[in-house]
């Protein structure tokens, strides 16, 4: 028998390992307590108990009340659900909503859908580090102006945005704000009365939780409209037969992270800084995309002049080495990442992008062999480059 490969998963941004405990919490919701929680015999009670009591889990992390919490297939429904429902709420009162150009392509292509239907979008520009500009947000506002949705942090390049400035700017001009914290919940401490947040949207399979569940916090007294209709299910709003096994899955999730938060998300930090560190003094002519403080505990995203991203992967990935190019729903496209371009990048830098994320398993051996894999592959790409070559004989 040969020694088992070796596999170091640094792509935390794209999913998570489900921890053994919540499936463990999962597991008697498949095939003991099955019961439906809409029907009204005492075997079903379980059921319904039991998205109650994740609920309360994921409310109390929030600082939010459980019924403000409903739970929704993904992130992305959150997303969707968020902007298209409060847009068609609130139309008679005006027609406009800010957001910004680096969000998820689940609020991206949900505001392009929007300036078809009806809706003028504004795409709020963000500085060389992806952090938004609170002085072009005030601009942007307009007496029509009904939603500012802007991410709690970045996907691709870990940027934390300044939400509490952000929330009290909205709720000075009495506008609604939405924030999509899939990637901040679960890694930042978060309260949505101290933030002013209104709605929010998190995904469970972000924070070592199953995949196909999420949630979207609406506060109390928000117009929102349903957004699947049919049964009575989330208090209306959101129909379908609930991912009990799922949900259960959530709430244990979501007490683990808040549980564990502060001594997992400080190591993270602690190696993420020591990854960055190594590779920006190792390894000439890189960059560090986002900023240097201001961005999630386990996020390294760099740029390599003179290299293709994929290249970079595909032999990262013969290392046993899992890392991303930008979003997992850029990959597979040519297209450069637009929150690279976005944070001015010209394209050939923006092509040569990795993204690394930790997740509390990995270890300082695994960064150091990272590390070493890194240097040699951008070695040898460079060596092959016509680009790389010019350039050496310009400057030397
Ligand atoms: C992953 C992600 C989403 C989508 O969540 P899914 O549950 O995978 O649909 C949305 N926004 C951000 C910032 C994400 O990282």
């Amino acid at each position: 028998m040969g020694e088992e490969k070796r596999l170091i998963y640094l792509d935390n941004a794209a999913t998570t390992k489900t921890a053994p405990e919540v499936v463990e919490a999962m597991l008697p919701y498949f095939t003991e307590l099955y019961g439906n929680p809409s029907s009204v015999y005492n075997f079903s009670q379980k059921s319904k108990e039991t998205i109650t009591k994740a609920r309360e889990q994921i409310a109390a992390t929030l600082g939010a009340q459980p019924e403000e919490i409903y739970f929704t297939g993904s992130g992305t429904e959150a997303d969707n659900w968020a902007l298209k429902a409060t847009a068609e709420a609130y139309r008679s009162k005006g027609n406009h909503i800010i957001t910004t150009k680096i969000e998820h392509h689940a609020i991206l292509h949900t505001g392009q859908w929007l300036e078809k239907h009806g809706f003028e979008v504004t795409w709020l520009d963000v500085d060389e580090f992806g952090v938004v500009k609170l002085d072009e947000l005030k601009k942007a506002i307009r007496p029509t102006t009904i939603l500012i949705s802007v991410m709690f942090a970045n996907n691709e390049i870990g940027t934390v945005q300044p939400i509490q400035e952000i929330g009290e700017i909205a709720k000075e001009h009495g506008i609604l704000f939405h924030t999509d914290a899939v990637q901040a919940f679960g890694q930042l401490p978060i309260n949505v009365d101290e933030l002013h947040i209104d709605m929010l949207s998190s995904s469970a399979h972000k924070l070592n939780g199953p995949k196909g569940v999420g949630f979207l916090y609406i506060r109390k007294g928000v117009k929102i409209r349903s957004f699947v209709h049919g049964g009575a299910q989330e208090r209306k709003r959101r129909a379908g037969t609930e991912n009990v096994p799922g949900i259960v899955g959530y709430g244990a999730a979501a007490e683990r992270a808040a549980r564990t938060m502060k001594e997992r998300t400080d190591k993270e930090r602690e190696l993420r800084d020591y990854l960055i560190n190594r590779v920006l003094k190792e390894v000439p002519y890189t960059r560090l995309n986002g900023h240097r403080t201001k961005r999630l505990p386990n996020n390294a995203n760099f740029s390599f002049q003179f290299v293709e991203g994929e290249s970079l992967l595909i032999m990262l990935d013969m290392d046993g080495i899992c890392g991303s190019s930008g979003s997992a729903c850029t990959s597979g496209s040519l297209d450069p990442s637009h929150v690279l371009l976005a944070i001015g990048l010209p394209h050939e830098i923006a092509h040569g992008s990795l993204r690394l994320t930790l997740s509390e398993e990995i270890t300082r051996e695994d960064i150091d062999y990272v590390v070493e894999s890194i240097k040699k592959i951008v070695e040898h790409l460079r060596s092959m480059s016509p680009l790389y070559e010019d350039f050496m004989k310009r400057n030397h």
